[in-house]
């Protein structure tokens, strides 16, 4: 689903351009050490574990629950303004407690956004090049 506004688009770094390059598949991918096997969220070059630079991108099942969330009704940003009231939600993928995304909640009125409940990863394109990975209720 193709979102028509002026927000912002992420700006892919060096270390997450494997994630964003997924997300544009249709792939939820996550970086994981290539030596000790561990999981890290955010991407980047040396594991905080064992402090190999080897890295390897596991696509995981995209299934989570909500960590935690909040309702946005201020409108930080003159895109923002015809969005509010809207989630953002932290999402715990159920491959590694660790692994703890920021994204928004859809398919789901606000009001009925419960921390714990389960989601799943979908896709959306928020521009051409650019999908954002969102969940909806499992
Ligand atoms: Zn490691």
């Amino acid at each position: 689903m193709a979102a028509s506004s002026n927000f912002p688009s992420p700006i892919p770094d060096f270390d997450a351009q494997e994630f964003w390059a997924g997300c544009n598949r249709g792939e939820l991918l996550m970086q994981r050490c290539a030596a000790c096997k561990r999981f890290r969220w955010l991407p980047r070059p040396m594991c905080p574990f064992c402090n190999s630079l080897e890295r390897e991108w596991i696509r995981v099942s995209g299934r989570g629950k909500v960590y935690t969330y909040t309702i946005i009704t201020h409108p930080v940003h003159p895109a923002a303004v015809s969005r509010v009231p809207y989630n953002v939600a932290q999402v715990q993928l159920a491959e590694d407690p660790d692994l703890i995304l920021v994204t928004n909640l859809v398919g789901i009125a606000n009001e009925n956004i419960r921390i714990d409940m389960p989601v799943q990863v979908v896709f959306e394109e928020h521009e051409p090049g650019v999908t954002l990975p969102k969940f909806k209720p499992a």
